[in-house]
């Protein structure tokens, strides 16, 4: 019989990256997400051969102390969560603390940042076994994170990635979601040296607008609706609009993208009578709901969602989506707020 023994860190983490990092998009997602919830006002991507090669992430958030860069990239150490009552509160989009180290488990990462009021940044890098002590580094303010050769201890996994342009064009995808629920946010994506999205901070609306295209924010029906507990707002694409594929699905859970039967389910009834069946509905919603009925605790990736009322919610959407695909079609002004 095998004895039985604690696997060494790095495996543990090159285990848990196997859900967590899947390719360079949902390395880029975990890493925008803690962009985000450091409060970063400015956001650039800059990609390197579909993310494979580099993914650089700058940001101008809170930024991260010397003493503790190390931590945040160790697993299981977060700034977002220290009790099970906070677990059940969840603000941020972060909260399991194993992303970073997730990814440094498999790739070469450098960490770079300064907070308010130091002289000068401080870096650190990472490269399986290997961690650097903290250096002096330039960086005019918050954080860039820069994860280099994705997968190139583990040939295995490596061999999964698929071409540049399939890899990029995840990476994109992952941009969008994460542009669509922060409208307030500016964000740049370059891929290998060329600017491909400028966001400007703009309202939601405008935001919709410049990431699913001018059409959809002119032609789409409003949708704001409130209940006692829970708002649902943003842009359902009009029957005449639809698509012959999915991809133009975004719900936000507090500004979390989620993919979610229950909702899926709520939309396509409410599109029912008016959508041919090879059809299929677009659209950009927002639902703010209190983060106490809602557990994000589901899956590593977080982009499954519990809800404590489900079928209030269904019944809340179904009536929200078919209100305003009743109401008579008309042009919307997007150079309104
Ligand atoms: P989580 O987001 O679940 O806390 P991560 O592994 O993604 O776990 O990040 C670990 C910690 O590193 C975070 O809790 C946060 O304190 C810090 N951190 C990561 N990225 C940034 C960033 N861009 N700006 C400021 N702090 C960051
Ligand atoms: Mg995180």
């Amino acid at each position: 019989m095998p004895t039985i023994k604690p696997l060494p860190e790095l495996l543990i983490n090159q285990i848990a990256a196997g859900e967590v990092v899947e390719r360079p998009a949902s390395a880029l997602k975990e890493i925008l997400e803690n962009s985000i919830d450091a409060g970063a006002k400015k956001i650039t991507v800059q990609l390197q051969q579909g993310g494979v090669k580099q993914i650089r992430v700058t940001d101008d958030g809170s930024g991260i102390a010397k003493d503790e860069l190390l931590l945040a990239l160790t697993r299981h150490s977060t700034s977002k969560i220290s009790t099970l009552e906070d677990l059940h509160r969840i603000t941020s989009l972060g909260f399991r603390g194993e992303a970073l180290a997730s990814i440094a488990a498999v790739s070469r990462l450098t960490l770079t940042s300064r907070q308010a009021g130091q002289n000068h940044a401080w870096q650190i890098g990472i490269e399986g076994k290997a961690v650097s002590q903290p250096e002096p580094a330039a960086l005019a303010g918050g954080t860039m994170l820069d994860v280099n050769d994705m997968y190139f201890n583990i040939p295995a996994r490596r061999k999964f990635l698929k071409s540049e342009a399939t890899e990029f064009a995840h990476c994109d995808e992952t941009f969008k979601r994460l542009a669509l629920s922060q409208a307030g946010i500016e964000f740049v994506l370059q891929h290998n040296g060329t600017v491909r999205r400028l966001l400007r901070a703009t309202s939601s609306t405008q935001r919709i607008a410049a990431v699913l295209g001018e059409e959809f924010g002119q032609t789409a029906a409003p949708v704001d609706e409130q209940s006692a507990d829970m708002r649902l707002h943003g842009l359902v694409a009009l029957p005449a609009y639809a698509r012959s594929s999915r991809d133009a699905q975004y719900f936000f859970v507090n500004n979390r993208f989620v993919s979610d039967k229950l909702i899926s389910h709520a939309l396509r009834e409410a599109y029912r009578d008016v959508l041919h069946l090879d059809k299929h509905p677009a659209f950009a919603l927002f639902l703010e709901i209190d983060p106490e009925s809602v557990d994000v605790n589901v899956h590593p990736t977080k982009t499954e969602v519990r809800f404590r009322e489900a079928r209030a919610l269904h019944q809340f959407i179904f009536h929200a989506i078919n209100k305003a695909l009743a109401t008579p079609s008309r042009t919307m002004n997007t150079a309104e707020p």
